[in-house]
């Protein structure tokens, strides 16, 4: 169904060129955006310092255009936007949403192990909550509701969404999460906050990304909920496994995408996407646009619905 406030996104981290991974995402969410009638936005998410690789991101601006991939408006660079991070700090500051931890990473760990001895995730045992205990301010984290399982009105620590792909989710932020960072002890802001913040003053209102991300999702909406901004639909598309089963990325050894071949690697995301494109072999990129806008439609009318 069209709709005129459509607003979706692709938010590559410039760590390194894009790949056949980030490809699918980004295919994923334009098709997304086409087949609504809506706008497709680009973020470049290189708020993370350390790991953005210079020149990174102006090479995947080239090769998103060179693969047909024009975004509705100008891309917005994370690096820019901190002064909006650090006003909904300070709001979740004011509101009592978040207090600053004086933790380790060892010390956390090192309690899991003591309270749990099991070494999954590292759930954050709390110990800030009430007060620094004489150790420096490192971190800011976000307070998650606690875990009251026999609760009247259902059990607050339970965030449930529906993914318009993966169909109906539920992930505990008490038991399975815990209490999570926004400003790291580096000074570098978190995903998580940054990711909340941009969609929101972006106006996006539907998410379509790798499932990677989906274990993120609860945390975004309870975070959404604590700044009081509406929360997007989620798709969340299969990720792309190398021949070891791991997630292809750059950190797998994944190839920088051809440029100068935009179609061979655009059938293969189709494909990914288990897209039926009618005329298997589209000689142009409009051509092949317009087949997988119409592919991505009837897919989706095969998915579980909300
Ligand atoms: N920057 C994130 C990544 O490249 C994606 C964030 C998102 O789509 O929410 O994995």
């Amino acid at each position: 169904m069209p709709s005129q406030g459509y607003r979706g996104r692709f938010a590559p981290s410039p760590t390194g060129p894009l790949h056949f991974g980030s490809l699918v995402s980004a295919l994923a969410s334009w098709l997304d955006a086409r087949a609504n009638g809506g706008a497709w936005l680009v973020r470049m998410e290189d708020i993370d310092g350390p790991r953005t690789v210079p020149g990174a991101a102006e090479d995947i601006l080239a090769t998103l255009a060179a693969f047909g991939f024009h975004a509705d408006e100008p891309p917005q660079w994370q690096s820019r936007r901190t002064g909006l991070y650090r006003a909904a700090l300070d709001r979740l500051i004011a509101s009592g949403h978040v207090y600053p931890c004086g933790c380790t990473r060892k010390e956390i760990a090192d309690s899991q192990l003591r309270a749990h001895q099991r070494n999954t995730t590292l759930i954050y045992p709390g110990t800030c909550r009430d007060g620094l205990h004489g150790k420096p301010a490192r971190a800011w984290r976000l307070r998650v509701p606690d875990d009251a399982p026999a609760s009247a009105h259902g059990n607050p620590a339970l965030i449930r969404f529906h993914d318009r792909w993966q169909g109906p989710q539920q992930q505990n932020l008490a038991t399975e999460v815990g209490d999570f960072v926004l400003l790291r002890a580096d000074g570098q802001w978190a995903y998580q906050l940054a990711v909340v913040v941009d969609d929101a003053e972006q106006h996006i209102t539907h998410v379509v990304r790798g499932a990677d991300l989906l274990d993120s999702t609860a945390r975004q909406i309870w975070l959404q909920q604590c700044l009081g901004v509406t929360t997007p639909t989620y798709l969340h598309v299969p990720v792309v496994m190398n021949a070891e089963g791991e997630k292809l990325s750059k950190q797998t050894g994944a190839q920088a995408l051809d440029a100068s071949r935009p179609l061979e690697a655009l059938m293969d995301a189709a494909r990914h996407l288990g897209l039926a494109l009618r005329h298997p072999a589209p000689s142009t990129l409009e051509a092949l646009q317009a087949e997988a806008i119409d592919a991505w439609k009837r897919r989706l009318a095969q998915l579980p619905a909300a």
